[in-house]
């Protein structure tokens, strides 16, 4: 069977990324989320990056409007799963939402259908375990911003058979990435690895070894790393790193996975990094600038 018509679900920043991906490469994509207000602002930001890589001469401009003629938004899943090949959720990151969502795709779409899902950290064995497929249910971790960075994680769950896996490896490649096959266990490879060290950042700064800047400048500049840790913590969302922390806390009963106080705090306070204004730095109209804070006083 060949995978000619995708879904995505959620229309996020991930799911907008997603949607744009598979479509420019010419598959049929379905992109669902709960309201026409959320699609459409997803189709404005899948045009604008789009017009950036006509710009850049990436793309031609029949290519954009190709591009966006492959993309069906619309609210209702029943519709949208009909003909899916291949599902990839990109719903919010919470566990009884997506088993609520897997349960319904498993009873809407086709019995060949690979249900794919983007979470950061919930176990695909977990996911898979709620249908009655879960040979067919895989992880298809991609990164942000989709459009650019190569790296698709696939994540195998404990009853995902080969040929998904293939399958899904094959079609990450189709889409110009680069999939790294890995096993299902908290936090995969690319959080389990990249959560530590940001969370060590956290506590550097909690316990006064150094401030904001300099922590950044370190790694920066040190490990040659494009963009300091806890400039990327801002970045991510500081409720996403504190959530994967929890899980990869939870999952192995290990103390060193335990979130910094201070991030705890933060995110208690609503300081979420970019996408609400504030968190280890403060984002106004494009530009970033240091949080002057008794909190982070050395
Ligand atoms: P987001 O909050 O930007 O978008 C989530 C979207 O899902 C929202 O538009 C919401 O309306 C929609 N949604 C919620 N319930 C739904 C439902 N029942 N049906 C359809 N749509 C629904 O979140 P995001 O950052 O795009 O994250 C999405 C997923 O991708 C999460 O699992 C997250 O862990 C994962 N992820 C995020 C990043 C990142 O950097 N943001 C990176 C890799 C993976």
């Amino acid at each position: 069977m060949m995978i000619k018509n995708i879904v995505v679900i959620g229309a996020g920043t991930m799911g907008n990324g997603i949607a744009h991906i598979f479509a420019m490469k010419g598959f049929k994509v379905a992109l669902v989320d709960l309201s026409q207000e959320v699609l459409d602002k997803a189709l404005g930001t899948i045009s604008k990056n789009l017009d950036r890589m006509v710009d850049k001469d990436r793309i031609t401009l029949d290519d954009k409007v190709q591009t966006l003629l492959n993309i069906n938004a619309l609210t209702d899943l029943e519709t949208a799963c009909k003909d899916a090949d291949l599902v990839v959720e990109a719903a919010t990151e919470n566990l009884d939402l997506k088993l609520k969502i897997f349960e319904k795709l498993d009873a809407l779409a086709p019995e060949n259908t690979i249900l794919a899902t983007n979470t950061s950290s919930i176990s695909i064995t977990k996911i898979a375990a709620i249908t009655n497929r879960p040979e067919k249910v895989i992880g298809m971790h991609f990164m942000n911003p989709v459009p650019i960075m190569k790296l698709v994680e696939v994540i195998r769950g404990y009853a995902t058979n080969d040929k998904v896996c293939e399958r899904v490896m094959e079609m990450s490649k189709t889409l110009g990435k680069t999939p790294v096959e890995v096993n299902d266990y908290p936090g995969f490879v690319a959080n389990r690895i990249l959560m530590p060290m940001i969370n060590e950042a956290i506590y550097t700064l909690y316990e006064g070894v150094a401030g904001v800047p300099e922590i950044d400048t370190v790694m920066k500049l040190g490990m040659a790393h494009p963009m300091g840790p806890l400039q990327l913590a801002d970045f991510i969302g500081l409720d996403v790193c504190l959530s994967i922390l929890q899980v990869l806390f939870n999952g192995f009963g290990n103390p060193k996975y335990a979130p910094c106080p201070l991030l705890v705090n933060m995110v208690t306070a609503g300081k979420l990094g970019r996408k609400s204004g504030e968190g280890f730095y403060k984002y106004t109209k494009g530009t970033k600038e240091l949080v002057v804070s008794p909190i982070f006083r050395k």
